[in-house]
């Protein structure tokens, strides 16, 4: 890979650099306003001591190692609310499951790969260039007055699922995009759900008197089984930007940080790198900017295999860029850490709003864009897309051939290359979908 010396960006790096810059300084603002909020959602809301460590502003004595995973029990300290205004999501347990899952629905249908008819295409108008949305999530709550513009209450993340399966939404990975291995069904939508930090409102394993395991319905996890049961034809999975040093943790569980990750995996949810203390990377030297990645990265192969293994996608915590020149190239051409070379394939943003297809000319690994699910972000997005503002990606079933109709809506323009595209292999299909009356999205 080239190497330059003189500033500027290596060819890969250059679309880092431009993919981030997207975000603009103004938002890039907002995100470090935020930082403090973050830091108040994102914390348990029984902080025990790691996951103050992992929150504080004072510098660690020592790099993070696997090993401090290895005990992940560390002794609760019980909540004092008089002390805390933090959002206290419900960790009862009492409470009966609204749904148990099995490991026999893991695996999504995926469609045959035949050619669309003439008919089919007229039916579901493909266009395989369009936008994928990427939403982004952070913290729940059942509580209403917690709500912030980085808590989601559990009713509004119910809604949000419905509003995606009625809009012919399918959920997909970080890591199918990435593949470009989309197999969703013809005429459906890909979307991928983004959770990070690895907060307990997001998921709680609970085991019942039978040694059942079963995801705690009042968290995003219990909500999306629930919700998969009824509308099987939704998809399954999302994006975990796991932080090993949060795990979920809480202060009743009966399972350990390797068991929640395990369920996760097995039941076609993703774990991607988040870094092992949400480690601002502007303002790491590059011995904390290796050992925050490394290690995280390290630490998920060792744990999590498979498609849900994604220890290579960086999820950028607190949407802080890294500091130097240096770690870009780190980030894009690899590093040696521990013995072993830590090479990242992608970056997950914060903000940017729709991503772009993995067969746009557009589409940039090194910065795939998301959008944040408070109601005023939320709400302009579902507008675009429901007016037909915004083109959605469109599948036509097959995920090996990528068709496209002749005439290109102006959202897409100059993110056609059919030449990008043939070197890279894909089986281009174009066709005439000339509406005689342009149909919004449903
Ligand atoms: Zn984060």
């Amino acid at each position: 890979m080239e190497q330059r010396s003189d500033g500027e960006h290596g060819p890969r790096g250059d679309g880092l650099r431009h993919s981030l810059d997207r975000i603009g300084s103004g938002l890039l603002l907002i995100v470090i306003v935020t930082t403090v909020l973050l830091h108040r959602v994102i914390v348990s809301p029984t902080p025990n001591a790691a996951s103050i460590a992992a929150h504080s502003s004072q510098p660690l004595a020592a790099a993070p190692g696997p090993d401090r995973l290895a005990t992940p029990h560390v002794p609760p300290t019980p909540p004092d609310p008089a002390q805390s205004n933090l959002p206290v999501p419900s960790t009862r347990v009492d409470q009966a499951p609204a749904t148990r899952r099995g490991g026999d629905n893991q695996h999504v249908a995926v469609p045959e790969p035949t050619p669309l008819s003439a008919a089919e295409l007229a039916k579901y108008k493909p266009n395989e260039l369009g936008h994928i949305p990427v939403l982004m999530y952070h913290a729940f709550t059942t509580n209403p007055e917690y709500l912030d513009d980085w808590t989601r209450t559990l009713d509004g993340f119910r809604e949000d699922l419905q509003w995606l399966s009625d809009h012919d939404f399918f959920l997909i990975g970080i890591g199918d995009v990435l593949r470009n291995e989309i197999a969703v069904p013809a005429g459906k939508h890909p979307v991928v759900l983004t959770f990070d930090d690895a907060s307990s409102g997001q998921f709680r394993l609970l085991q019942d008197a039978t040694g059942e395991r079963y995801p705690d319905p009042t968290t995003a996890v219990g909500v999306m089984e629930a919700f998969f049961t009824e509308h099987p034809d939704v998809g399954r999975g999302a994006h975990f930007a796991f932080v090993p040093n949060n795990c979920f943790r809480y202060d009743e569980e009966v399972v350990t940080c390797e068991e929640r990750l395990t369920w996760l995996a097995e039941h076609g949810y993703e774990i991607g790198n988040h870094t092992w203390y949400h480690q601002n990377l502007s303002e790491a030297d590059d011995e904390r900017f290796m050992s925050q990645i490394g290690d995280t990265k390290l630490w998920i192969d060792e744990h999590v295999s498979g498609k849900a293994n994604q220890s290579n996608v960086l999820t950028l915590p607190f949407g802080a860029l890294p500091a130097t020149e240096g770690q870009y190239q780190m980030l894009v051409n690899g590093f040696d850490w521990q013995g072993q070379r830590i090479q990242m394939a992608a970056i997950l943003l914060v903000g940017g709003g729709p991503s772009v297809s993995p067969d746009s000319a557009a589409w940039d690994p090194w910065g795939i864009a998301r959008f944040n699910t408070d109601e005023a972000t939320l709400g302009l997005w579902k507008e675009q897309i429901e007016s037909g503002a915004m083109t959605l990606y469109t599948s036509d079933g097959n995920p090996a051939s990528v068709t496209i109709p002749e005439d290109l809506p102006e959202d897409l323009a100059g993110q056609f290359d059919p030449d990008d595209l043939a070197s890279r292999g894909r089986s281009l299909l174009r066709y005439d979908a000339t509406p005689a009356v342009d149909q919004p999205n449903r």
